[in-house]
């Protein structure tokens, strides 16, 4: 079984119910039997939820407050989520995607905001023993630092190519999803890292060239395939067994 350990099926690139179900359809039949589905943007979680109710048997849903909205939270609207993550333990697959994007929010009081909310999330996480998916831009350095200063391991670095840091990441427990978009570092990465440190994600929509979907995860899978010289079967074994102890939902 392949599986996409990332998507965002309740995008608005998605335009109908149907259409959903028709994304999820093409990734059964190319052996895409499993979806973590992440909202990733205020409004998102309750629709996660009810999606991944409505096929339990392929999605799983993956909820928290991301860091492109930490300075636009309300303080009324993060402890509804909190609660609405609490309140869901049982149906969670964990907490994200969290972390830190110093990309697009570049002054301190912002970045400072950011660092405030993931500190709580990861408490959560803690509280609650969930792993988290963690989203990183031109901050991956300190997300680790933050990681390894509240002795949290249980995260994934999701869409993660940044060569220098990899082994940091595993070297702190954490492990490392890699995307269908092409990059010289990521193939690096697949070549360091060893595949019980890997999984794979589309991200979708994104990351394509076309609108993404959960079936193209395949594509990263033999790309580790041809880097490693491990058969295919061999990888899909491997990463399966990686994600689900990951999440272990
Ligand atoms: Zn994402």
């Amino acid at each position: 079984m392949y599986i996409d350990s990332h998507c965002h099926l309740t995008h608005e690139q998605y335009t109908s119910e149907a259409d959903v179900g028709e994304v999820i359809n093409h990734a059964v039949n190319a052996g895409v039997e499993k979806m973590y589905c992440t909202g990733g943007m205020l409004g998102h979680d309750e629709k996660v939820l009810e999606l991944c109710a409505k096929h339990p048997q392929f999605l799983r849903p993956v909820i928290g407050i991301s860091p492109h909205d930490a300075n636009r939270v309300t303080a009324e609207q993060k402890n509804e989520l909190f609660d609405l993550i609490e309140k869901n333990r049982k149906q969670l697959a964990g907490i994200g995607e969290i972390g830190l994007d110093f990309h697009y929010f570049k002054t301190s009081e912002e970045q400072k905001t950011q660092e405030k909310l993931f500190r709580e999330e990861i408490e959560l996480a803690k509280t609650l023993d969930l792993p988290i998916v963690i989203h990183s831009r031109k901050a991956e350095a300190k997300v680790l630092d933050v990681l390894e200063e509240v002795k949290f391991s249980r995260f994934a670095m999701h869409c993660f190519m940044v060569k220098e840091l990899c082994q940091r990441v595993v070297k702190q427990g954490g492990i490392v999803s890699l995307p269908t978009i092409k990059s010289k570092d990521k193939k690096y990465i697949m070549k360091q890292i060893e595949t019980e440190n890997l999984i794979c994600e589309t991200d979708s929509p994104y990351l394509w060239t076309s609108r993404n979907e959960p079936a193209n995860v395949k594509a990263v899978y033999e790309e580790i395939s041809k880097i490693k010289e491990i058969s295919l079967e061999k990888i899909e074994g491997k990463i399966s067994e990686n994600v689900e102890k990951f999440f272990n939902k």
